[in-house]
């Protein structure tokens, strides 16, 4: 520390009151309700799904994209609809210093529709397929499963209406589950052109409107502003009254139907199962023909099944946003539920090879030659565990133990002046001292294929 620098006061706790959950906090730092912090240990469950789908993203030719957090706010108000959780309730929005309204973004696809007509993409050859990975926001109310700020990596291909597309991009999701070891359930819908989705919603209010006075508040308002979404509504009382509703495929017209059909049909050509569920809408204003979901295999059958992802078609967007009219398609996987589902299955890979050399030093000089022998270890590819801030060898050798490293180097003030090291096998405890200059050499023999060389599997892409 520096000895001019006044030492730090012990600031008093002042005891303030958030406004959200009505309790008394400290002013500690303290995270925001909804959000967290994704700790190491977490991490290498992270990094497998982040991993598994930049390669199935690669596989599949997608090109990645790197969206920004922040958008103006009627980009999302737009595209989105009123009448939606999101729009209504869930939003970060707020004036930025420039006085202009802007967004968290709650999802991705409207800003990826945004590039592409910024950029032109629509002179690029069709269709365009594009995927990124990153934080949204919704100021949804937490529970298990429901953050604030949460994960979604997605896929979305503009430029092509082909069913084949809606199919592929299912098949996708399903693959990046079967590689991580997922079970999962494919839910399929097809919510046809706004237009006969239409005449579908008279017919729907007409029916609900005679059992108005037994639906619960927030469907009555449901069924006012938005009344597709009253089919995904969890309430028992509606859940009932659905059995009794009118369905949206008996108002699909004859493209739609055709559509919808030759979906599922690719989706049986490449075997991948799944259920049709009348009352998938997916909430967003901008969905158009095919709606999918992937929800946890494990609790098949429960009334609120996880959701691990979700999609459509969305043909009526880029139009919307005022491009060239394209239609398009794509879907989102919720990484946190995911990482959640790999964590239920004990499944947790070390998000890199862990080190199997640790390297002990005792003294200045050592910690010096140290320093440039870690470079060189570095250099080889060879990862080297220490604990730099301990000066006993038997606390270096504790830490070594718990690592559970194979080899442990040690450096002392007689090994500096003799330009040697010692090297321990940690299952054995024998030791042997040899010349420093052959270190890297024997390390790398001594541990065969089992160097633990760091691969270069981490995209240069900022991740989160
Ligand atoms: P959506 O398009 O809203 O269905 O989101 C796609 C996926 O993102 C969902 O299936 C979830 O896995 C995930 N997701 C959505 N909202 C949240 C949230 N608040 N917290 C965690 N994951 C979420």
């Amino acid at each position: 520390m520096n000895p001019k620098q006044p030492a730090l006061k012990k600031t008093k706790e002042v005891e303030v009151v958030d406004e959200e959950e009505g309790k008394k906090s400290k002013s500690g730092p303290e995270l925001l309700r909804g959000f967290r912090d994704i700790l190491p240990e977490e991490q290498g469950r992270w990094s497998f799904v982040r991993d598994t789908v930049r390669s199935l993203a690669q596989a599949y030719t997608f090109d990645r994209i790197d969206l920004p957090i922040l958008e103006r706010s009627d980009l999302f108000q737009r595209t989105i609809g009123k009448g939606t959780d999101i729009i209504e309730k869930e939003m970060y929005v707020f004036t930025d210093p420039s006085n202009r309204s802007v967004a968290l973004r709650p999802e991705a696809t409207a800003s990826a529709a945004r590039a592409y007509i910024e950029h032109g993409m629509l002179d690029r050859p069709q269709p365009v397929k594009l995927w990124y990975l990153g934080p949204m926001f919704r100021h949804d109310r937490p529970q298990a499963g429901r953050f604030r700020q949460f994960y979604q990596a997605g896929f979305e291909v503009f430029g092509g209406e082909e069913p084949i597309i809606d199919a592929q991009l299912i098949l996708i999701g399903k693959k990046i589950f079967e590689t991580l070891g997922i079970d999962v359930q494919v839910q399929i819908n097809s919510i046809g052109t706004p237009e006969c989705r239409q005449a579908y919603l008279t017919e729907l209010v007409s029916y609900f409107r005679q059992f108005r006075n037994k639906l619960p508040d927030d469907d009555k308002r449901r069924l006012q502003k938005n009344p597709l979404r009253i089919l995904d509504s969890k309430e028992e009382v509606t859940l009932g009254l659905l059995e009794g509703a009118p369905q949206i495929l008996d108002w699909l017209d004859e493209k739609s139907k055709e559509h919808f059909m030759k979906t599922l049909e690719f989706l049986d050509e490449v075997e991948v199962p799944y259920v049709l569920n009348p009352y998938l809408v997916r909430g967003l204003d901008y969905y158009t023909h095919t709606v999918f979901e992937f929800l946890s295999a494990q609790d098949e059958g429960d009334k609120a099944q996880t959701a691990l992802g979700g999609g459509g078609r969305y043909d009526g967007l880029v139009g919307l946003l005022g491009g060239r009219p394209t239609p398009a398609c794509g879907f989102a996987l919720g990484i946190d539920r995911i990482a959640r589902a790999l964590a239920d299955k004990n499944i947790n890979p070390p998000p890199f090879p862990q080190p199997q050399v640790f390297f002990a030093q005792l003294g200045d000089a050592a910690r010096r030659v140290g320093l440039r022998l870690y470079e060189e270890f570095r250099v080889a590819g060879v990862p080297v565990a220490e604990a730099a801030g301990k000066n006993a060898l038997k606390s270096q050798l504790e830490v070594a133990n718990k690592l559970g490293v194979k080899l442990t180097l040690i450096l002392g003030q007689k090994e500096v002046l003799d330009g040697t090291i010692i090297i321990r096998d940690m299952e054995s405890g024998a030791q042997e001292t040899i010349d420093s200059k052959k270190i890297v050499s024997i390390v790398q023999r001594k541990l065969g294929g089992d160097a633990g060389v760091v691969a270069a599997t981490h995209s240069p892409v900022a991740d989160s």
